[in-house]
């Protein structure tokens, strides 16, 4: 932790609890952190992931879950920002049905505070089997009220953003024949190749996996470039869909694009990037405004689940990213700069009593009682 203990890596960024979870048996090792309830109760996904060591996974849970308020903050939902890490030795294989049980039981105990959600390495089935020990999951499949792949409607999002960046930039919201850079053909960035293509862009798309970006780019007819030089493509708007951490101190001065809007979480290594992005002329639409989309999806499953109100609350993501644009301009700041104040004055101003939820209180969305289950009418 940098030489800081975890309580004082909490107090600093002001995350309100943080829960290690151990089960012998299924050899379940967890840690579950909460940053803040203040717009209600936090949610986040669960990651399975190798971590080198038991310090990397807190880092990586407080930095997570922290981000996590920020996009609920920003996205106007009544919701704050939590996480979940597994460590486990293979990220890909199936997990036991002992230890999903186990990861359930312990966000159980959390009483709502924590609402789990699909992250790196989960699966539906993984959210299924949580479900049997905790009515606090997401992501569980249809039939149960769930919400689906949420990758369609965070697409969506990553579209309407791209729009409101193109009309900051070139002053006409159009992206045809603008020439946008997929970095990553997975689940989002298929879904994005598809609308840009529909809105007459020139779409190029890069993936380590050759044989996906040449089949999303014949069914799209997009053009494929290699991922090494995915970077260095010269065109309008970057759009990273695969990992997090493209855009460093090192990487900034490669850019020929004129913009960066993508779905990837944590897309800046540090915040100085934002200022070096600035510096060179290129309007960077920060992650978690853009990408809110998925968290976006899951909050409609709150009150039951209709795809048809998530995609319509997904487009707004482009008057947030104009909003965004245009107070970074007034005020000389970055774009990263000026959401992270958004979402601070929403957790300022629009608090729930006492500043953080607890179990048993009402959500936003309860009419006044009690929040007791998600998914009204579903086992
Ligand atoms: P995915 O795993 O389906 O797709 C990622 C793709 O990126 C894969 O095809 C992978 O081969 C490729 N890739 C990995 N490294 C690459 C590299 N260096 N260059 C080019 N391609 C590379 O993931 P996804 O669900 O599409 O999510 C993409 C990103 O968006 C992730 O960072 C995720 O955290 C973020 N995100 C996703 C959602 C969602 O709804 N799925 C919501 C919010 C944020």
């Amino acid at each position: 932790m940098d030489g800081r203990s975890i309580g004082d890596a909490m107090a600093r960024a002001g995350h309100e609890q943080v829960v290690f979870v151990a089960d012998r048996a299924s050899e379940l090792r967890a840690v579950i952190a909460i940053h803040s309830t203040a717009l209600g109760p936090s949610l986040g996904g669960i990651r399975f992931w190798r971590y080198p060591s038991e310090a990397d996974a807190v880092r990586d849970v407080l930095a997570l879950s922290e981000a996590m308020t920020y996009k609920a903050a920003v996205a106007e939902l009544h919701q704050g920002g939590g996480k979940a890490v597994v460590m486990v030795d293979d990220p890909d294989a199936p997990r036991s049905e002992a230890l999903l049980r186990a990861l359930g039981r312990a966000i159980d105990e959390l009483g709502g505070r924590y609402i789990a959600a699909e992250d790196v390495g989960a699966t539906t089935r993984d959210m299924d089997v949580i479900a049997e020990e905790t009515p606090w999951v997401t992501g569980v499949a249809e039939e149960r009220g769930g919400s689906g792949d949420p990758s369609p409607v965070t697409a969506v999002g990553v579209l309407h953003a791209m729009h409101a960046v193109c009309d900051e930039v070139f002053g006409d919201p159009s992206l045809r024949r603008r020439r946008v850079v997929v970095q990553g053909a997975g689940h989002v960035g298929a879904h994005l190749v598809a609308l840009l293509r529909d809105s007459h862009a020139d779409v190029a798309v890069a993936d380590v996996n050759t044989s996906r970006a040449s089949a999303v780019a014949d069914e799209h007819g997009a053009e494929v470039v290699e991922h090494e030089h995915v970077l260095e493509q010269e065109c309008d708007v970057l759009a990273p869909c695969a990992l997090g951490g493209v855009t460093s101190l090192e990487t900034v001065p490669r850019l020929r694009c004129r913009a960066i809007v993508g779905a990837a979480n944590n897309q800046l290594t540090d915040p100085s990037v934002a200022g070096a992005l600035a510096a060179r002329g290129i309007v960077y639409a920060p992650d978690f405004v853009v990408n809110a989309g998925g968290i976006i999806n899951i909050a409609e499953e709150f009150t039951g689940y209709s795809r048809e109100r998530a995609l319509k609350r997904a487009a707004a993501i482009g008057e947030t990213t104009a909003r965004v644009l245009r107070v970074a301009r007034e005020r000389g700041v970055t774009p990263e700069d000026a959401a992270l104040e958004l979402a601070r004055g929403r957790l300022r101003t629009e608090a729930v009593p006492g500043g953080h939820w607890r179990p048993g209180d009402p959500a936003a969305w309860t009419d006044g009682q009690p929040l007791r289950t998600l998914r009204p009418g579903h086992p």
